[in-house]
């Protein structure tokens, strides 16, 4: 078979969102550069679909409007129209289970107050932070917690918080890299109440979709930079040379100055040389997650609490994660007369269930989801999707992965590594990241 051989300035390995915004920023400086992707699709996680008049999302659902780059990218794309942004309700309503039933969170200090979902004690256990003396080491997020402001805030709060965003399990999750802002405000100030008080404090940022979806946004910008893309792209090795990195595909040898690395840390791991490196790689947790799609006449719904949705917690013993009310958030996502809602499963809690068979998986969660929002007839709609390695945890051996990618950056001049498994796991984050590595280094 003939290997063609080509010479690139940069190669970007992997075409999610945060290997299509480093093409992007990239692109903006004239490098000629080539992006490798495995599979015959871009977007990575961000997988949106119409389907019987419902526009769906597979991963993220919501993005943060809270830095530079977002804003840069979707206008360099011509989205900014086409951005959607959430009813009010969704923005200020969240939602946890007292009793098996649906608990609005406490919007502000006066409802916290009278939240039946702490004691008087657990409370009032709040005023006592101020004085407990900042921790002198890293801990899980779970102690953390827990000391700073007792069992009350960690279960009814963080648990469902963390839960929302990394599927994970507190006792295992690395508070300082997990908690950024709270372990950062309570190592400068000595309190984390003291601190967030006297941090700036900035207006709270929106979180947005697109009229199509987020793939919009990936398909955008695969459609621009299209010859710069290749896609079922199958990378067999990567070696260093005198003149920089050879990078051996199936079907060509790609020489090339700098290699950008944007894939999930187990896919790189088969890549890099350095036993360290490879060893913290393997060792990152990525959690799996299934997500559900159910779509329902709005006449058969009968609980109308509006809001983005509700997270559970383990004692509440669910199958379900979170459930997204996606209409609610939304309207353009359902027709008229219908609603749509996500609902989530799995993560490190719930890891057994990502193993069950779909169909009866299918049929466990949808009984809790009709129970839940007290709907009396049957989907007119349904998907199912999985991500079997979806989400990286931030565990307490985050730090030893930090000082493997900086010693092997070190070591490898020009072979960066990005990715969304460590400094920020959000799109937001990845978006930013990518900006700023570009800005810094061409
Ligand atoms: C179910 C779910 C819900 C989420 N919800 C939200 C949310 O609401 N809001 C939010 O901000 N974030 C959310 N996230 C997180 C967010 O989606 C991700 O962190 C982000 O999309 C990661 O993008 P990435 O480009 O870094 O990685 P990925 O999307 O994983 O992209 C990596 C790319 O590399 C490719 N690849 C892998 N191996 C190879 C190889 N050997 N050679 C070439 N290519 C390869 C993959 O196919 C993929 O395209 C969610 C994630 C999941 C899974």
């Amino acid at each position: 078979m003939y290997i063609a051989s080509i010479k690139k300035n940069t190669v970007i390995l992997g075409a999610g969102i945060t290997g299509l915004s480093t093409a992007h920023y990239l692109s903006l400086k004239n490098d000629d550069f080539l992006v490798l992707e495995k599979n015959n699709i871009v977007g990575g996680n961000i997988s949106s679909e119409k389907k019987e008049g419902f526009i769906i999302e597979n991963g993220p659902n919501t993005v943060l409007l809270n830095n530079d780059s977002i804003v840069k990218l979707i206008k360099a794309y011509d989205l900014w129209d086409n951005i959607s942004l959430p009813k009010e309700s969704a923005e200020s309503n969240r939602y946890v289970l007292l009793n098996n039933k649906l608990q609005l969170l406490p919007r502000n200090s006066l409802e916290f107050f009278k939240s039946p979902l702490l004691s008087l004690k657990e409370k009032l256990r709040l005023f006592k932070e101020p004085f407990i003396k900042k921790h002198k080491k890293n801990t899980s997020v779970a102690d953390f917690i827990k000391k700073r402001f007792g069992e009350g805030i960690l279960h009814q709060f963080v648990e469902p918080f963390v839960t929302g965003i990394y599927s994970g399990n507190t006792n295992n999750m690395s508070a300082k890299h997990t908690l950024k802002i709270l372990w950062e405000a309570e190592q400068e100030y000595g309190s984390v109440i003291k601190g967030m008080i006297k941090k700036e404090r900035k207006a709270k940022a929106k979180i947005f979709n697109l009229s199509n979806g987020l793939s919009q946004l990936t398909n955008a910008i695969a459609h621009q930079l299209h010859s710069n893309i290749q896609l079922d792209c199958l990378i067999k090795k990567i070696e260093k040379n005198d003149n920089g990195y050879i990078i051996e595909t199936v079907n060509e040898t790609i020489s090339c100055q700098n290699i950008i690395s944007t894939l999930p840390a187990h896919a790189l791991a088969h890549y890099v040389n350095d036993k360290t490196l490879k060893n913290c790689l393997e060792d990152v947790e990525y959690v799996s997650v299934d997500v559900f799609h159910f779509g329902f006449y709005k006449r058969d719904v009968n609980n109308q609490s509006q809001g983005f949705g509700v997270l559970s917690k383990a004692s509440d013993k669910k199958k379900f994660l979170g459930i997204l009310f996606n209409s609610r958030i939304f309207s353009h996502v359902a027709p008229k007369d219908q609603e749509l809602f996500t609902v989530i499963v799995g993560g490190s809690r719930q890891k057994h269930l990502c193993k069950i068979e779909s169909v009866k998986l299918k049929s466990l969660v949808l009984e809790e989801l009709m129970e839940l929002m007290e709907i009396n007839n049957e989907p007119i709609f349904s998907n199912h999707y999985k991500y079997p390695k979806g989400i990286p945890q931030y565990n307490l051996n985050h730090q030893s992965l930090l000082d493997a990618i900086q010693n092997f950056e070190n070591n490898n001049p020009n072979f960066h590594i990005l990715g969304n498994y460590f400094n920020g796991i959000s799109v937001s984050d990845s978006i930013s990241k990518a900006d700023n590595f570009i800005q810094t280094n061409f």
